[in-house]
C-alpha cells in the first residue's frame, strides 16, 4: 500500500512538472512573438513603403547623445509639427538636421519619423526611446514610451498631403505594434507645449484622429480577410 502511494505521489509530481514546463514554454513563446507579423517583441517594424510613400531609414548612430538606447514598450504615437515654415524644410532636411545635431553639447532632440508630402524619413528604431516629448525619461511618458512623429509645415510643401501621409503611417504603426487608435497623443499631452501647433490651432486634431482610425479599420479589415 505504501509503495502504491509513493508511486501515485511520484506520478503527480511528474505531471505537475510537465504542466509547469508547458506553461513556461507558452509564456516564453508569447513574450517572443508580438504584433501583426509575429516578429520578435523587441524589433523595429522595418517599414520600407506605406502604400506608395517611401520610408527611408537612416538611423542616428548608436551611442550618440540623441540616441539614449535601451529597449522599451511602445504605448503611444506622439504627433508633432516641425514649426519650420521655411521653403525646403522637408523630411530630408530634418534628417540632415537630426544627424548633424546628434551629439550637440546641449538641447539634444530626437524622434523616430519625419513626414512630408512625398516621403517619410526614419531616424531611430521604433523600439528605442528618444527626446521629443519634453518629459525627460518619465516612466509611462512620451519620450520613454512614444514613437515621435514630426509632420513638416514647409511653405513649399503640400500640408494636406503631409497629413494624409502621416495618417497612413500612424494607422500602419498602430497595427504593427498592436495598439488602438486611442494610443494617438499630441506632444502637448506630455509637456504642455502647443504642438502640433498648426493642427491644434486650426481645431483639426479630432479630424486627424478620426482619419487615422478610418485607415486603421481598413488595414485591420484587409488583414482579417
Ligand atoms: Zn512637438
Amino acid at each position: 500500500m505504501a509503495k502504491t502511494n509513493r508511486k501515485t505521489r511520484g506520478g503527480r509530481i511528474r505531471r505537475a512538472g510537465i504542466v509547469l514546463a508547458l506553461m513556461a514554454v507558452s509564456f516564453l513563446a508569447g513574450m517572443w512573438t508580438h504584433g501583426a507579423l509575429d516578429r520578435p517583441l523587441f524589433a523595429d517594424a522595418g517599414l520600407t513603403y506605406i502604400g506608395d510613400i517611401p520610408v527611408l531609414t537612416n538611423y542616428i548612430p548608436a551611442g550618440s547623445r540623441a540616441r539614449p538606447g535601451g529597449l522599451r514598450e511602445i504605448k503611444y504615437l506622439v504627433i508633432h509639427e516641425t514649426d519650420n515654415f521655411a521653403a525646403g524644410a522637408d523630411a530630408a532636411a530634418h534628417d540632415s538636421f537630426i544627424h548633424q545635431n546628434a551629439d550637440a553639447a546641449s538641447g539634444v532632440v530626437s524622434w523616430h519619423y519625419t513626414v512630408d508630402d512625398h516621403q517619410i524619413c526614419h531616424h531611430l528604431p521604433d523600439n528605442e526611446p528618444a527626446y521629443h516629448a519634453g518629459d525627460g525619461m518619465e516612466p509611462n511618458g512620451g519620450n520613454q514610451n512614444g514613437i515621435g512623429i514630426e509632420m513638416c509645415v514647409n511653405e513649399d510643401g503640400d500640408y494636406e498631403q503631409t497629413l494624409r501621409n502621416a495618417e497612413q503611417l500612424c494607422a500602419r504603426l498602430l497595427v504593427e505594434y498592436d495598439l488602438k487608435p486611442a494610443a494617438l497623443r499630441r506632444h502637448q499631452d506630455f509637456s504642455g507645449k502647443v504642438c502640433p501647433a498648426k493642427l491644434i490651432g486650426s481645431g483639426r486634431w479630432e479630424e486627424f484622429c478620426a482619419a487615422v482610425e478610418q485607415q486603421y479599420d481598413a488595414l485591420r479589415a484587409a488583414g482579417a480577410q
